[in-house]
């Protein structure tokens, strides 16, 4: 049995939007994630208030605000420098498409609790009273570690088809229980999980993904059966044998799952970082900023993508280019899931070059410096730890790389060679294509360390390119 902490608490500014709303007469709560986290004993993430005033009344209450939201009766309250989610009391009864209510009303917090998705969502707090409103059954639920919908599952499903990916979510962040009806109507209705808009899908499996709990999501999507629907070029991973000798851990599926438990781990220690580049401490990377964790963790799912249909059997079971054919199929999903062209282009490059990463150590060095000083190297390192971690276990190329990075980000940046083509000009080589190789290696023999100064450079070029006949 869970113990409830005994006080909830409230962000001081929150309350200060609970009680301008309450001196005006109205109704006014805490409700939705910040109630359910911290009865999880988490603390929440934003503080979302439910209230009976009108949006109208709401915008004449509070001097910055904006109605993004104003139609389903949500107005964003700035207070403190923050936007905080002020929703009237509202029912959404029909949904003739599954997708979107037809209309909605303005009614008491009873109802809205009844529209919401998960009994452990529709939870209200009062401050003032320091009481819980449980209208459903929420807190019961939290105390036997169960989600379940309110009302009907299948009844809430069919209404909004998102709420399949959405149990998924939440019982993987929570680590509870889907309830036996709940589960029954999800595999019933796995299919039409794809009849939702593709953006909205992609939301909640990026949150599933690089939020820290992405092993028990995918693991859930995977037996309730909306992963074959979802992302079905992710399913084809079971059942697709690998050499032993490198995976011990059993199938392409098997290994993902795993990597996904490591990368949980990633995330979570990434989740408190402050900053906005990745860092290590310890031995350890950290990701501080959403977009890398985003990423890096759609390539862990992904990078593996061209094993399926590369598969041979030849000396021993082989997968011959699934680095690039994994990529391309990585492009044309996330490209399917409508993700920005940031996302895309980065998963596509950390899928492409992660069987090339173990030469590391063996690159000439030029090379080897112009990989560690790609702002991607980082994640690509991480990527090869979680592969590695998945797998065999021997993390000796980590361990070689991530020192190397450190070290490469305190030595000043060698971004071009230390001669101009005018410098090369001056003395005497002719314009042209062999200029542009020149400088190419000039600018490797800088990183190399062999020619750092544009005295030292002169002197190389002239010994490594002499001067044909004419020239000089
Ligand atoms: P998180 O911390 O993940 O943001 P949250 O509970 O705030 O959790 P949101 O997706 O931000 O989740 O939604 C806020 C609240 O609105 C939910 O707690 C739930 O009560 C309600 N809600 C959101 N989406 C739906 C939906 N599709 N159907 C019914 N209720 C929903
Ligand atoms: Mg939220």
């Amino acid at each position: 049995m869970l113990r409830l902490p005994r006080q909830l608490v409230c962000d001081p500014a929150a309350r200060r939007i609970l009680r301008a709303l309450r001196a005006r007469g109205h109704i006014a709560y805490l409700v939705g994630g910040c109630v359910r986290d911290q009865l999880l004993g988490r603390l929440p993430k934003d503080w979302d208030i439910a209230t009976s005033a009108s949006p109208d009344e709401v915008e004449a209450l509070f001097p910055h605000t904006l109605g993004v939201g104003k139609a389903f009766g949500v107005i964003l309250v700035i207070e403190g420098k923050r936007p905080f989610e002020v929703a009237t009391f509202r029912g959404e009864s029909e949904y003739s498409d599954g997708r979107h209510p037809d209309r909605v009303h303005f009614c008491d917090p009873e109802e809205d609790a009844r529209r919401r998705d998960f009994t452990i969502n529709a939870l209200f707090y009062d401050p003032e009273t320091e009481c819980v409103l449980d209208f459903v059954g929420g807190v019961a639920d939290i105390e036997a570690g169960r989600l379940r919908t309110v009302g009907v599952p299948d009844e809430r499903f069919a209404e909004d088809r998102l709420r399949l990916l959405r149990a998924v979510r939440f019982a993987a962040r929570t680590g509870f229980a889907l309830e036996a009806d709940t589960a029954a109507a999800i595999r019933r209705l796995a299919a039409q999980a794809t009849s939702v808009a593709v953006e909205r899908q992609a939301e909640e499996l990026g949150r599933m993904l690089a939020e820290g709990s992405a092993r028990a999501a995918f693991g859930l999507l995977e037996e309730t059966g909306l992963l074959e629907h979802v992302l079905p070029e992710v399913a084809l991973f079971r059942g697709v044998e690998q050499p032993p000798q490198f995976h011990p851990e059993g199938d392409v599926w098997q290994h993902t799952l795993l990597m996904l438990g490591h990368l949980d781990e990633t995330i979570r220690r990434s989740l408190d970082a402050v900053g906005e580049t990745p860092f290590a401490k310890d031995g350890l990377l950290y990701f501080p900023a959403r977009a890398d964790r985003l990423a890096l963790a759609w390539a862990t799912l992904l990078h593996d993508l061209g094993k399926p249909a590369t598969i041979a059997y030849e000396d021993r079971i082989r997968f011959n280019n699934h680095d690039r054919v994994g990529a391309r199929l990585a492009t044309r999903l996330l490209r399917r899931l409508r993700q920005s062209n940031h996302l895309v282009e980065s998963v596509h490059e950390l899928v492409a070059r992660h069987m090339r990463f173990p030469v590391l150590p063996e690159m000439r060095e030029a090379k080897r410096r112009r990989f560690l000083q790609e702002p991607l190297f980082p994640l690509h390192l991480e990527l090869h730890r979680l592969d590695c971690l998945g797998s065999h276990g021997q993390l000796d190329v980590y361990e070689y790389a991530l020192p190397a990075w450190e070290e490469e980000l305190r030595r000043p940046p060698v971004v071009r060679p230390p001669l101009s083509g005018h410098d090369l000009m001056a003395l005497g080589y002719p314009a042209g294509p062999r200029l542009g190789k020149m400088l190419d290696a000039l600018r490797d023999a800088a990183l190399e360390g062999e020619a750092t100064t544009p005295e030292e450079a002169r002197a190389w070029i002239l010994r490594t390119f002499p001067p044909a006949a004419g020239e000089n």
